[in-house]
């Protein structure tokens, strides 16, 4: 049923901006402290004071608008949004409405059928409300205004996405740039992040919109692909059964797995948007815009390409590595201390992308720089492969270094090769059988005695003087 439905979704995304302090006043923007504790009168929106605009955060914004190629305009105006919720102190909310920052510029995503460009509408500066906590016992709410005032981006794109794995990528791709950026943490369970959706459906191959719905409150990547499957899914069913979308806000219950109308008085918006008396226009000259152009990070694509050029890598590592600004920078300082990039790619792309799979890379014990420095004893010969491996492990569990673990667990590799040769000797006579398989010509068996010659020395012996040494003795039991 589903099948004969294309969905047409656009996105609202607000970035909460990393700067120091909030939008208009000097408390400081952090993430994370004690209730009520980074307040003062500005954003408390007491009687009689003014605001002061946050240079900072133009900057940040004018490099998503650089990054995206769109159109910064020399003069946009902020505005009052003016509505009532008890988290909201001045009764209105700084934005910018008829004179935006910055219009158009696109995203790149990745689809089935190669890239492909969503459009932007545009990008404004606004700040942020403060946080309701309903409390559990479902008779009171508290209200924590650390988060009023702090510097918010709006993103708005065009409705050019497709379906829900098109708006999960795109929403991946603009984490990837405010990251690259170093404008925004990106990260969506904080709220730092976040993500409303316009979707409607219509027969496939119409030219019309269909009639479309507002979904909110979807706080992780994950759970906007489950929502806005959840929505086209919904309104295929109202359609096939010869009903009419209607016209709603719904809220997505990401435990729930649902989305529910909310209820219709808080959809009725009339902002009564007016031009905020108590801001100058915005004015961005051509030479501040060429100041931020210049200072601009490197975007992950001209990362990705330096890593190609400067390391060598292949292309598929190069994407792989530079997916995350953060994972990038491991790579880096882990190949600056292993002085192997292919080698650090490798360790990474295997052991540690599996750990982060399940963790923030944030959150791995393993520094870049103990890996680098286990990749340097692989190199050195001082443990096998086999072994880095478990000494990887250990190095996630406990955090410690590589070196003290190899010490204290008597994990250095064993390249005596008297003592391997010994070792090979008596499991040759210990196995005549396998002996005779091989000196009759069946390969395979070199493989048993390989690992023998490993159980024997706790996988401590050097795999390539193994190798050699069973080799030399096969060809003196008469081995062509
Ligand atoms: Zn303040």
């Amino acid at each position: 049923m589903a099948e004969e439905y294309e969905p047409v979704i656009a996105l609202e995304m607000h970035a909460q901006l990393k700067t120091a302090s909030k939008m208009f006043c000097a408390c400081s923007a952090s993430y994370g402290g004690p209730p009520n504790s980074q307040v003062c009168p500005i954003c408390l929106g007491m009687p009689g004071t003014l605001p002061v605009l946050n240079r900072r955060a133009v900057e940040f914004a004018i490099r998503l608008v650089l990054a995206t190629g769109g159109t910064v305009h020399p003069r946009s105006i902020f505005a009052r949004k003016n509505y009532f919720y008890p988290d909201l102190p001045k009764g209105y909310q700084i934005s910018q409405y008829e004179s935006p920052l910055a219009t158009g510029g696109m995203i790149a995503i990745d689809t089935e059928n190669g890239p492909k460009n969503i459009g932007l509408i545009r990008i404004h500066l606004e700040e942020d409300a403060g946080k309701s906590m309903h409390q559990e016992n479902g008779e009171s709410t508290l209200v924590d205004f650390n988060r009023c005032g702090v510097p918010l981006i709006e993103i708005v794109s065009k409705p050019d996405l497709r379906s829900p794995a098109e708006g999960h990528n795109f929403l991946l791709k603009l984490k990837q740039l405010v990251e690259y950026l170093d404008i925004c943490t990106g990260n969506m369970e904080e709220g730092s992040l976040r993500c409303d959706a316009n979707i409607s459906i219509r027969p496939k191959g119409a030219g019309k919109f269909g009639t479309r719905c507002e979904l909110k409150n979807m706080n992780s990547f994950r759970g906007v692909e489950r929502a806005l499957n959840y929505e086209i899914m919904r309104q295929s069913k109202v359609l096939a059964a010869g009903g009419a979308v209607e016209q709603q806000t719904l809220l997505w219950d990401e435990k729930s797995n649902i989305s529910l109308p909310m209820r219709s008085k808080e959809e009725s918006h009339d902002y009564r948007y007016f031009p905020e008396p108590d801001l100058m226009y915005l004015d961005v000259t051509s030479e501040w815009i060429e100041q931020i152009r210049n200072e601009m990070p490197e975007l992950p694509s001209q990362r990705r390409r330096r890593f190609i050029e400067q390391y060598g890598l292949p292309a598929y590592d190069a994407e792989v590595l530079t997916s995350g600004r953060p994972l990038a920078d491991y790579f880096e300082s882990a190949a600056a201390v292993s002085a192997d990039p292919k080698l650090t790619s490798n360790w990474i792309m295997t052991e540690l992308m599996r750990e982060i799979k399940e963790t923030d890379i944030a959150r791995i014990r393993v520094t870049p720089e103990s890996l680098g420095e286990l990749l340097l004893m692989i190199k050195s010969g001082e443990i096998s492969g086999k072994i880095a491996k478990d000494v990887f492990g250990e190095m996630l569990l406990s955090g410690k270094q590589p070196r003290a673990i190899v010490t204290e667990g008597g994990l250095t590799q064993i390249s005596d090769e008297s003592l391997i040769a010994q070792t090979i000797e008596r499991i040759i006579s210990a196995n005549p059988d396998n002996v005779k398989k091989y000196l009759s010509g069946k390969e395979g068996v070199f493989g048993f005695f390989v690992g023998q010659v490993m159980k024997e020395t706790g996988g401590k012996a050097n795999p390539a003087l193994v190798n050699k040494l069973l080799r030399a003795a096969f060809e003196r039991l008469g081995k062509k």
